[in-house]
């Protein structure tokens, strides 16, 4: 799994999405869905779990007879299973490893 000083990661994705960070979007390690910042905003809820949440968290949509259906599910890289290897650790500043969803690939909404 990508290892990285938060420095390092803001610096990718400033690089990957630009300064405006409503735009930066995050991969979901369980379904997949793509979800920018702007999308956890719109839906009222904290941008600052949008590298840690599925936007199905969010938008109600988070059920398994849903899942597939580009809604998001319940994931969150806080809970147990992490981000089943496919996120990366983040060091912040105190040294404490944070576990995040992987930036999406993708720039535009999928
Ligand atoms: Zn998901």
């Amino acid at each position: 799994m990508n290892k990285q000083t938060l420095a390092e990661w803001l610096e990718e994705g400033e690089n990957t999405f630009g300064s405006h960070k409503l735009k930066w979007r995050f991969k979901c390690p369980a379904c997949g869905h793509e979800a920018s910042i702007e999308d956890f905003v719109e839906h009222g809820a904290d941008p600052n779990e949008a590298h840690q949440k599925c936007i199905g968290r969010v938008n109600g949509k988070g059920t398994k007879h849903q899942k597939d259906e580009g809604f998001g599910c319940n994931w969150a890289a806080y809970g147990l299973f992490g981000t089943l290897g496919n996120g990366r650790l983040v060091i912040a500043d105190d040294g404490k490893e944070i576990e995040v969803f992987d930036f999406a690939k993708s720039k535009e909404a999928v």
